[in-house]
């Protein structure tokens, strides 16, 4: 702690010394955060105060969080979904683990079955609320294998995992025969679409991942990746509003009696970000994004490949992964567990970065 404040001139000089060390976001390839949104970032200081843990307080803030949790239930087709705003994937795959051992209580042993390509998350998870993690191999597309899963699964399984949109490839697992599995076992099933949640619905031919499916539980949605807002920003999305009471304690000096979220004080303003962003672009914005980040991904892939440098898989998303070992240095590109280039064509990433990544990358091939 400095004994004598500094000036605010020095202060923010330090401060963009700094800043300045920070990657440019137009050489950063590898993220699934982007910059935010104007609109996110006006809300964002518009709100920067409010305090979602006592919504009391903050009504105004509070009906700006369920109207989020709406217009995403809407889109996942379940307008009446409950839920609310998180920091992120990570918690919300933990506070729906925590959801599904809560309902299956009894269980004295529980596991959950998640495919192998299930982000960290959910080692975090189990390791938290002492569950043990199954995991199920995936098909020569990258995706869970349905069949195994099914094997998986036996009387100690308390949730089913499908991931719609991996981190490493963007691969979406076969959401509706995993929820089918789900539903004939009346177990709980929660899709992590922390990525392609604010992808797959704007695609032209949008594939089965959501509410829209009986055998779906819970959803994990990040906008603070493809949906542009600030982070942090997730959300938690449940079919039946009625279960999050089972998370319910006490609060005994908030203005709400209980809650169940994880944190306690949440900020409003991300969740504003969020909401500022889909209601601003609203649908034909969002597909014009998915669009142009598609448009860009299948533009890279096909440069790479006339260098011949082949594809990992064809992707779904707007991931593109290459078997190759090498990439220049002035990009901050990532490399999945196979050891496969990974780029996300994130909305910061325009076709003027695609092409000079590929001069650069053909100055290494050719
Ligand atoms: N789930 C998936 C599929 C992800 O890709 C990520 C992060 O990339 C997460 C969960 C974790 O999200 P966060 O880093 O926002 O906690």
């Amino acid at each position: 702690m400095l004994n004598k404040g500094r000036s605010e001139a020095d202060l923010f000089s330090f401060l963009e010394t700094k800043k300045e060390e920070d990657l440019d976001y137009r050489f950063i390839l590898s993220s699934m955060c982007t910059l935010p949104h104007p609109v996110a970032v006006r809300a964002h200081s518009m709100f920067i105060e409010t305090n979602l843990g006592d919504p009391g307080l903050f009504p105004g803030t509070a009906s700006l969080e369920q109207l989020l949790i709406e217009r995403l239930g809407s889109l996942f087709h379940l307008s009446t979904a409950g839920g609310y705003s998180t920091s992120g994937g990570t918690e919300s795959n933990i506070q729906a683990l925590r959801l599904a051992k809560e309902h299956k209580k009894k269980i004295k042993s529980p596991n959950i079955v998640v495919p192998e390509s299930a982000h960290f998350s959910f080692k975090k998870a189990c390791d938290i609320l002492c569950l043990e993690m199954r995991t199920v191999p995936l098909d020569k597309t990258l995706k869970m294998d349905a069949h195994k899963a099914a094997e998986i699964i036996d009387k100690n399984t308390v949730c089913l995992v499908g991931i719609a949109g991996t981190t490493e490839y963007g691969a979406v697992d076969p959401i509706p025969e995993l929820a089918k599995i789900a539903s004939e076992q009346d177990l709980f099933f929660h899709v992590d679409a922390a990525f392609g949640g604010m992808v797959i619905p704007f695609l032209d031919r949008p594939l089965p991942f959501d509410f829209a499916l009986p055998g779906v539980t819970s959803i994990a949605v990040d906008p603070h990746k493809m949906g542009l807002s600030v982070i942090p920003s997730g959300c938690l999305l449940v079919r039946d509003p009625q279960m999050l009471s089972l998370l319910n304690i006490d609060t005994p000096y908030l203005s709400v009696k209980q809650e169940y979220t994880l944190s306690g004080t949440r900020p409003g303003a991300p969740a504003v970000s969020a909401l500022a962003v889909l209601d601003y672009l609203g649908n034909e914005g969002m597909r014009a994004v998915v669009s142009g980040c598609m448009k860009n991904t299948w533009r890279l892939i096909d440069g790479m490949e006339t260098f011949g440098v082949e594809r990992a898989i064809t992707p779904v998303l707007n991931v593109a992964t290459f078997i190759c070992n090498k990439a220049p240095d002035r990009w901050k590109v990532s490399w999945t567990r196979r050891d496969h280039l990974r780029i996300i064509c994130m909305p910061h990433v325009h076709r003027e970065q695609i092409e000079e990544f590929l001069v650069d990358i053909g100055g290494m091939y050719v």
